[in-house]
């Protein structure tokens, strides 16, 4: 039988952590941004207490974590270029190596925070009116030097005559990077990833990002939208390129839900894939 004292001392702990998170919550204010639309759902009407202790928790942490990351992320980048002439390539290499690995935490922290917010119910959309060409130019343009390295071809095919739209432009920016990086992220050198929007037969503009890649085995893509879900076979495993998180498309697809869009995607197994979204016109 468990000792009594250990189990009394177990329920204090426990007491003293909800006391702990209780007190913190407090500080964790949602973004501030203006509403047009309604809020993501957040956590729904079966999610128990420890749910939602669970998801302050991981918002508190990640909002802990990203301003001494922040720091970090800053510092290096002075130091590596005041000191670039005095550096040898070893140095170089190591510090690039430092500036990756902070990086890839402050995307996974980044990450959390939106899961949280979308959790919490807050996300908020802050809509304004853009040129949809331009905004995929704008990601291709970022995203060519790192496909560049990684030695595939990244393409941006205009479109005739599409109209504005109406999107929170930040939140929609997140997802279109997280689709071309993962185009990129799974797809072997030599390799194409393609971006292109056309307008949709639902009053709508459709996105398409496709890649040439490895492509995504049918029975996975059912879980692919869902939380910390990511492939486990084939060349996704081995890829050392593919440090993620399984938080991407779980994220686009609520960001693309609370635009009253829908996210979907087209594989083939050693063919490639072509992930789309739709946006409605006349929000
Ligand atoms: P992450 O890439 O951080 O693991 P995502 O949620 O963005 O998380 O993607 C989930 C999983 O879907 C990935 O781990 C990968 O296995 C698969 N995937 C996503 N995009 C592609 C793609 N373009 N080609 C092949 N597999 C993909």
């Amino acid at each position: 039988m468990k000792n009594p004292l250990s189990a009394l001392i177990a329920v204090f702990k426990k007491k003293e952590l909800e006391k702990a998170v209780q007190s913190q919550v407090e500080v964790v204010t949602p973004a501030q941004t203006p509403t047009t639309l309604p809020t993501s759902p957040g956590l729904d009407e079966h999610s128990s207490p420890l749910d939602e202790m669970k998801s302050n928790f991981v918002s508190i942490a990640a909002h802990e974590l990203r301003t001494p990351l922040t720091s970090i992320k800053g510092y290096l980048s002075v130091y590596m270029n005041d000191y670039k002439d005095k550096l040898d390539e070893d140095q170089k290499s190591l510090l690039g190596h430092i500036s990756n690995a902070t990086e890839e935490l402050l995307g996974l922290v980044e990450n959390l925070l939106n899961v949280s917010r979308i959790e919490r119910g807050a996300m908020n959309l802050n809509l304004a009116e853009v040129n949809w060409d331009e905004v995929l130019k704008g990601v291709a343009d970022d995203f060519n030097e790192r496909a560049g390295q990684k030695n595939i071809q990244l393409k941006f095919v205009q479109s005739v005559g599409l109209p504005p739209i109406k999107v929170d432009k930040v939140r929609v920016l997140e997802v279109i990077s997280n689709l071309v990086s993962n185009a990129i992220n799974y797809t072997n050198p030599g390799g194409t990833v393609q971006i292109w929007a056309e307008k949709g037969s639902d009053n709508d503009i459709v996105t398409h990002v496709a890649d040439n890649g490895q492509g995504i085995p049918a029975d996975a893509i059912p879980n692919l939208f869902t939380k910390f879900y990511r492939v486990t076979q084939g060349l996704t495993q081995g890829n050392t390129n593919s440090e993620g998180n399984g938080l991407g498309l779980y994220i686009s697809k609520a960001i693309v839900d609370m635009h009253h869009g829908k996210i979907w995607v087209e594989s083939e197994v050693g063919r490639g894939s072509r992930f789309s979204f739709s946006l409605p016109l006349g929000l």
